[in-house]
């Protein structure tokens, strides 16, 4: 291993069975990802390396109740933004109703990746719903 290459260890999420991979990264390169029982390992390890990504949940504010709306990002966006993400989320609120997967913020960051309902909430006002951002 040259002085310029690190040496990451991770477990593979993919499937119940844990892999652990230890990777070799030069730079912007993986040099080597040992470790894995499939495929999907070494795509796993790549992936987590270079653009690490997940998938946020949180919680919305819904006008006029107390009780917050569940709500996650529909595909995983990359790690560094999720702090900004919640903070977006954070200051919105959504008017009721809302039905499980309906997109609450679209295109969050310009992403390409909207943030959607994770449950329904029923309309008890009578009024129409959508988001303010
Ligand atoms: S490398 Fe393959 S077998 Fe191992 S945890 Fe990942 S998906 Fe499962």
């Amino acid at each position: 291993m040259s002085n310029a290459e690190q040496s990451i260890t991770l477990t593979c999420v993919n499937c119940p069975a844990g892999c652990r991979l230890n990777v070799v990264r030069d730079g912007d390169q993986i040099v080597s990802v040992a470790g894995y029982r499939c495929r999907q390992g070494i795509e796993y390890a790549h992936q987590e390396v270079m653009n690490p990504s997940r998938i946020v949940t949180s919680l919305i504010r819904v006008s006029g109740s107390s009780e917050p709306l569940s709500v996650k990002t529909k595909q995983p966006i990359p790690r560094h933004l999720i702090g900004d993400c919640l903070a977006a989320i954070q200051a919105s609120f959504v008017t009721l109703p809302v039905t499980i997967g309906d997109v609450i913020i679209e295109n969050v960051l310009n992403t390409g990746v909207d943030v959607i309902a994770t449950r329904s909430l029923p309309d008890r006002t009578c009024r129409s719903a959508k988001v303010k951002a």
